[in-house]
């Protein structure tokens, strides 16, 4: 069954074609980088992977751009507020640099623990200062570009669709404000370069024909994605609160510049909520991978939780739903391991699982199928050789886990023991009677010739 999408740009499930045969061009945004991502966060990052799986299943080749955000992200998306690079360095005491740095470095080693495909190309808001910079002078040129009194601003009021992937409602906007329009024209208008305030030395500046300052945010990743995937390519992804203004204002700049809405299919992933409500970043009161970790779970776990909801629902998360996660995967590495490889996949169960992630990535009807497929009676080998092409989707890295040596206690060393000396007694009534004393206790003997090994009874068996 052929790929179908869910687009925000048309409202609708439409069949994806790539725009040149074969390759596709997929844009994610990436963190800013003044903390520690949370697990919200990454849920996005594991919705685009999956995404990028699935094109990869169907064939497609994909170049996987990210962006990093070390400036220009103001903490108010009014463009009034202050940078909150430079807010998270006030608050550690440590330069802009450094943080972003630390922060970048954080947020990659979350990536590679939940095993999300390396991008083909990260990159950083600061070290494409002159494609920015270009791009507000084309802007400029073309009349879309207004100066106040502390930046450029984009003129929203000069395109008659403005707002049209967030269905804005301009004329309510403009009309019901409340937020002071300061010096803008318009309430949707926003910064594409802000100059650094006189009296403030910032940390991160930079010279432009209008004066030292700093871009603004939506233009580092309509410049980031046009230097890497040009102006019209196939996919640009984030987190659901990108719609409203800064995906819009994406559009806005490349419709401006280039007459292309940027991405052919703009795709965004639901939050991730608490019982208690959002998770939000800047209220600094988060969850994050490690803290996840420091529970003892594995972050292979929640990347699981993240496959058991569909991407454009919510997804609330709580210590239940993270513990059934973990023994799911527990239950599906062990019965993975204990098949024998070398088996052929089954063709049937395959077109089944991508007949699922085809239909706009329903990873929940997929994972079902998965079960099925692992509690039918098919042959162990070709058990374990479907899976391993589901988890190429699923990538759960199911061929890189390793069983954990587990910690036996010695009574049970000293059962086992003496079993293997009623064995060299032969002694086998003797044998069997503690073989089934470890059993009632939890823990199996496997006899192999590399010798004998005490592990936990499999529940799954
Ligand atoms: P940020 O670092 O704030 O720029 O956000 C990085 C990515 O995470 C963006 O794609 C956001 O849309 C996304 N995001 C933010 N909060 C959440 C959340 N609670 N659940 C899922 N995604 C989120
Ligand atoms: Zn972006």
């Amino acid at each position: 069954m052929a790929l179908v999408l869910y687009d925000t740009w048309s409202r609708t499930v439409r069949p994806f074609t790539p725009l040149q045969p074969e390759h596709v061009g997929l844009y994610g945004c990436g963190p800013t980088v003044y903390d520690h991502a949370h697990i919200g966060n990454l849920r996005t990052y594991v919705f685009e992977d999956v995404l990028r799986r699935v094109l990869a299943l169907n064939g497609y080749n994909v170049r996987h751009v990210v962006n990093i955000t070390d400036v220009g992200h103001l903490v108010s998306d009014a463009d009034d507020g202050e940078d909150k690079m430079e807010k998270g360095s006030r608050r550690a005491g440590e330069s802009a640099w450094l943080i972003a740095e630390r922060y970048t470095q954080a947020f990659m080693a979350d990536w590679r623990a939940l095993n999300l495909l390396e991008p083909t190309v990260w990159c950083r808001a600061t070290d494409h200062l002159a494609e920015q910079i270009a791009f507000i002078v084309d802007l400029e040129h073309k009349g879309y570009t207004y100066p106040t009194s502390d930046g450029i601003y984009f003129d929203t009021s000069k395109q008659d669709d403005y707002g049209y992937l967030a269905c804005l409602d301009r004329a309510g906007l403009q009309a019901g404000k409340r937020i002071a329009l300061g010096e803008k024209r318009h309430i949707t208008d926003f910064a594409l370069w802000k100059f650094s305030p006189a009296d403030v030395t910032r940390q991160m500046e930079w010279d432009s024909p209008w004066g030292r300052g700093f871009p603004g945010w939506h233009i580092e990743c309509s410049a980031m994605a046009e230097r890497y995937l040009g102006a019209w390519f196939d996919i640009h992804c984030g987190g659901e609160d990108h719609i409203a203004v800064h995906h819009n204002n994406e559009i806005a700049q490349t419709q401006a510049r280039h007459g292309t809405r940027l991405a052919n299919f703009w795709m965004h992933g639901h939050f991730l909520t608490l019982d208690a409500g959002k998770m939000s970043k800047s209220s600094g009161d988060f969850l994050r991978l490690q803290s996840l970790v420091d529970r003892g779970v594995d972050p292979l776990a929640y990347r699981y939780l993240c496959l058991s909801a569909h991407y454009r629902s919510e997804l609330r998360f709580n210590d239940e739903a993270l513990a059934a996660a973990q023994s799911a995967l527990d239950r599906l590495r062990r019965t993975y391991v204990s098949w024998p490889a070398g088996g052929a996949a089954d063709e049937s169960y395959l077109a089944r699982f991508a007949a699922e992630v085809n239909q706009d990535l329903n990873l929940p009807r997929a994972l079902a199928v998965m079960w099925e497929m692992v509690r039918s009676d098919l042959p162990d080998a070709a058990r374990r050789a479907t899976l391993d092409r589901f988890d190429a989707v699923l990538g759960l890295g199911l061929a890189d886990w390793q069983p954990q040596a587990v910690d036996v206690p010695p009574e049970i060393v000293a059962l086992a023991e003496q079993r293997q000396q009623a064995r060299a007694a032969k002694d086998w009534a003797r044998a069997d009677e503690l073989r089934d004393a470890l059993r009632s206790a939890g823990w199996q003997i496997e006899d192999s010739v590399t010798g004998v090994s005490i592990k936990p009874v499999d529940k799954a068996q």
